[in-house]
């Protein structure tokens, strides 16, 4: 924690000396994780789901033999490989709240890893992440 602290501190003074480079923010979507895998889903302003793998560190991971499906409403999500993830060829439809599943298969013959979470791109007063990606555990 006082590292992070540490860190931050650092980077507002970086941020003083050059004013026009905003500060890297590690992860605004919800974070999926299950047996070492480890994905951000974050819905753009747009409305396009972006499934991004992460590594140990929480950098960008290359996609690699990994798959994903996203059902919203129980109708799946037509996605376009990236080289770190997945993309949504359409914008998600504005009915919130709605279910969305999230299954990552590590290889193609693998068990799905199920995440469960609900569009609601509301801003949380407390964390101000969107309530899909919320961390305050309420
Ligand atoms: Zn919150």
């Amino acid at each position: 924690m006082k590292a992070f602290l540490l860190s931050v501190l650092s980077i507002c003074a970086l941020g003083a000396a050059e004013p026009a480079k905003a500060p890297a923010v590690a992860l605004v979507g919800r974070l999926l994780e299950a047996s070492g895998d480890k994905a951000e889903f974050l819905i753009k302003p747009s409305r396009h789901v972006v499934v991004t793998f992460l590594d140990a560190a929480g950098k960008p991971a290359a996609r690699g033999e990994r798959s994903v499906v996203v059902k919203v409403d129980g109708k799946d999500l037509a996605l376009e490989p990236k080289p770190e993830g997945f993309l949504s060829k359409e914008p998600l439809a504005a009915k919130e709240p709605a279910p969305i599943v999230v299954q990552v298969r590590t290889t193609a013959d693998d068990k799905p890893k199920n995440f469960r979470l609900t569009l609601n791109t509301a801003i949380c007063g407390e964390c101000k992440r969107a309530e899909y990606a919320c961390i305050c555990a309420h």
